[in-house]
């Protein structure tokens, strides 16, 4: 490599992605970064958007701005191939990119498992506009309940927002979350499943348990156990799968097309993977998508490129995962943090403590962390 500066190029300015970028940057190398959309977001927050105690312009920041900041070139573009043999990234619009060194930081998008009358029809809550299309929804009326597909984290946290947004709106639509299982939560210690569950009881939002969503047509949502739930909007928050998948690049992954990689976050000699596109650990038990892992991941990736130029040996990466708060917008949130257990406002402002903090610009900042005090009115 002596004489030209090598090209690191990075696929996805989401968290990954940028702690990639901020990590390479002040290194002798030239550092591009693709993504499909103009801006980053923060995807924490998107229930807020939701329930509109938060704006798009409160939790996405044009890419120009990092890009400015930290010294990368950004590109405009939805990659659609990567020539591993040629050290290509191909775009949809067929133009072609070179690297030396790729760090594939694409992330996730809802996983529809095929229903492609729920793809086309219902909110996925994972981007930043498809929040604020529900949210308009939420206000258009017309409809007798909104049907949250899962249970977990995002699906709860969703509908409490949901619910609180509707009775503000003096509306009667019924909010029911439809869940797989025996309860929400399910990955969960037992003591938050049980609160939870209490919580959602007290907000007036129905459990559906024990059961899929098979269907959606003319806003009739169709159930696994043959029940349907009539003129009724549907939010998916059902699942996750790598944006661009194990199968589509040819490589080893796990079911949601996660990218195997080795310890170091490698995947391919040059090639690294780190946030939600990245499965590391075995297979089936690999560490679940959240901030902590993706931000410390994406760096590490950098730094052992960085190693690997400088002919040094690359470092394992090794993860840690502080916990988690599941934030309901009443103000009763649960979770543990480092073993520790908390609830109430405490973890609420704990949540948005931690958002904020990974934010950019102090007027966003204060609009995250005073979100909660306006979802609670
Ligand atoms: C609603 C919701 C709430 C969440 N709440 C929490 C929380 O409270 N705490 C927590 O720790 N985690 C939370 N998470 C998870 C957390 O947001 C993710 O783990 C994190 O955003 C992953 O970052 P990433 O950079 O790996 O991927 P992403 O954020 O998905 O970014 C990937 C980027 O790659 C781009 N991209 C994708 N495909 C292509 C392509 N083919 N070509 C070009 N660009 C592409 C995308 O446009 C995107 O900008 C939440 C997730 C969701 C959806």
């Amino acid at each position: 490599m002596s004489g030209k500066r090598a090209q690191v190029l990075i696929i996805g300015g989401g968290f990954a992605g940028l702690s990639a970028a901020q990590a390479l940057s002040g290194h002798p190398l030239d550092c591009m970064l693709i993504d499909r959309c103009s801006f980053t977001q923060m995807r924490p927050v998107l229930p807020d958007i939701a329930g509109g105690s938060l704006r798009k312009a409160d939790c996405s920041v044009p890419l120009e701005r990092p890009a400015s900041k930290t010294g990368f070139r950004f590109v405009k573009g939805d990659v659609s191939r990567i020539l591993f043999n040629r050290n290509r990234v191909v775009l949809q619009d067929n133009s072609e990119y070179a690297y030396d060194y790729l760090i594939l930081a694409s992330g996730s998008e809802p996983d529809f498992f095929s229903l492609d009358t729920v793809r086309e029809h219902s909110f996925g809550i994972a981007h930043v506009d498809v929040a604020c299309r529900l949210h308009e929804y939420l206000f258009s009326g017309g409809f007798d309940s909104i049907v949250v597909a899962g249970g977990g984290y995002t699906g709860v946290e969703t509908a409490t927002h949901i619910r609180k947004r509707l009775v503000r709106l003096k509306k009667n639509a019924v909010v029911t979350i439809v869940e797989p299982s025996s309860s929400v939560l399910k990955n969960s210690p037992q003591w938050i499943q049980a609160c939870a569950s209490e919580n959602l009881r007290a907000m007036g939002i129905e459990v559906h348990a024990r059961a899929r969503i098979s269907g959606y047509e003319s806003e009739t949502v169709v159930l696994s156990d043959n029940s349907r739930i009539n003129n009724a909007g549907l939010v998916w928050a059902a699942g996750m799968k790598a944006s661009l998948g194990a199968q589509r690049l040819e490589c080893m992954g796990n079911r949601q097309g996660r990218i195997a990689v080795h310890n170091d976050l490698r995947f391919k000699e040059n090639c690294f993977a780190a946030g939600d596109a990245a499965c590391i650990g075995p297979a089936d038990a690999c560490f679940r998508m959240a901030l902590p892992v993706t931000v410390s991941g994406g760096a590490h990736a950098a730094n052992n490129i960085v190693r690997m130029i400088n002919g040094k040996p690359l470092v394992e990466f090794r993860p840690s995962d502080p916990g988690f708060v599941v934030p309901m917008a009443n103000g009763r949130s649960y979770g543990e943090v480092y073993g520790v257990k908390v609830r109430g406002w405490g973890a609420t402002l704990l949540h948005y403590l931690i958002s904020a903090y990974r934010w950019y610009g102090t007027k966003s900042r204060i609009r995250i962390m005073s979100s909660p005090l306006r979802a609670c009115r």
